[in-house]
């Protein structure tokens, strides 16, 4: 099949909307939609510092990079999980990957700096449980402590669209009302954006590979996967028979969203004792688990 806008042949077809796209067309598609998707959810703006988490995975990449191509001002930070030898693959694909987009690259690694890495650590805890906590707590602090505006995460339409059916089935709503592609600062805590949540994970790969995006293809040992994974193949099988069915979904929500605002439950923040971030408790959920006496300082030097 031809593209639909020259005579090169098609690299990719894209299900809704339906077209065929050679290479360089389907470059331009998939940039010019992270643009309006920046555009329409006032995500970005072009004199911002951005922070993209990059994990050594395909989105994420794809999302340092575009950012980077459409001109705004990133630097990139890897967290290593001290998970053994998917951990140092991982860093050594985020090293690559910000080389070749040509941004800064900041490395906090987990077991240097809190003497344990993920799954190491004996509690009674799941391990996805603290990881999370960790990496989102390392995340919004070295933001904060170093005065970027935003910090960019690689979550497609298909993330997304598993994330939203997931909480639905089980109503977990205050999940529900807090999802969305942007979350906006509050205090201490940095804005979060997402400026891949309309493109599919489908378009993701088939982009990381158009431009030379090398990645982790491999599992993290601790994925549970299975429930996001069942979530996603329902969506696919849907999305085949009724293409669109995804965008609109997320889109649907999106404008519902306020529905559900009022299953947040507000809890009255504090500063943590020790690190002095924003805690319901005396001390921060990080600062607890880790039992740390004094605050990491994740000052460093950056453009
Ligand atoms: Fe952390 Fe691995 Fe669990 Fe993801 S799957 S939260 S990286 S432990
Ligand atoms: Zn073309
Ligand atoms: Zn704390």
């Amino acid at each position: 099949m031809k593209c639909k806008f020259c005579s090169r042949e098609a690299y990719i077809k894209l299900h809704y909307p339906k077209m065929y796209l050679c290479e360089e067309h389907f470059k331009e598609y998939f940039e010019r939609k992270v643009q309006r998707t920046i555009e329409k959810y006032k995500l970005l703006k072009k004199d911002e510092k951005i922070l993209v988490a990059v994990s050594g995975g395909k989105d994420s990449a794809v999302t340092a990079y575009v950012l980077n191509k459409l001109g705004y001002n990133i630097e990139c930070l890897h967290i290593n999980l001290g998970i053994g030898e998917y951990s140092k693959k991982s860093e050594e694909y985020a090293k690559k990957q910000c080389e070749l987009i040509g941004a800064p690259l900041h490395i906090v690694r987990i077991k240097e700096i809190l003497g344990y890495g993920i799954g190491e650590v004996k509690t009674r805890r799941p391990t996805c449980s603290y990881c999370g906590l960790t990496k989102r707590y390392i995340m919004n602090k070295f933001a904060y402590d170093n005065g970027f505006d935003a910090i960019a995460t690689g979550h497609n339409l298909d993330d997304e669209a598993s994330f939203l059916l997931n909480n639905l089935l089980y109503w977990n709503t205050e999940y529900i009302a807090k999802g969305g592609p942007l979350l906006p600062a509050e205090g201490k805590f940095v804005k979060k954006v997402k400026p891949l949540y309309e493109l599919t994970e489908r378009e993701v790969v088939a982009y990381a590979l158009a431009v030379g995006l090398e990645y982790i293809v491999e599992e993290c040992p601790y994925a549970r996967g299975a429930t996001t994974l069942d979530m996603k193949a329902v969506l696919n099988e849907l999305e085949e028979k009724r293409p669109g069915t995804k965008y609109n979904f997320v889109r649907g929500y999106v404008k519902k969203k306020k529905l559900f605002e009022s299953e947040i439950r507000r809890k009255e923040l504090k500063e943590c004792k020790i690190c002095g971030m924003p805690s319901s408790g005396d001390i921060c959920a990080f600062c607890r688990f880790w039992g740390l006496k004094e605050e990491i300082k994740f000052k460093v030097k950056v453009r």
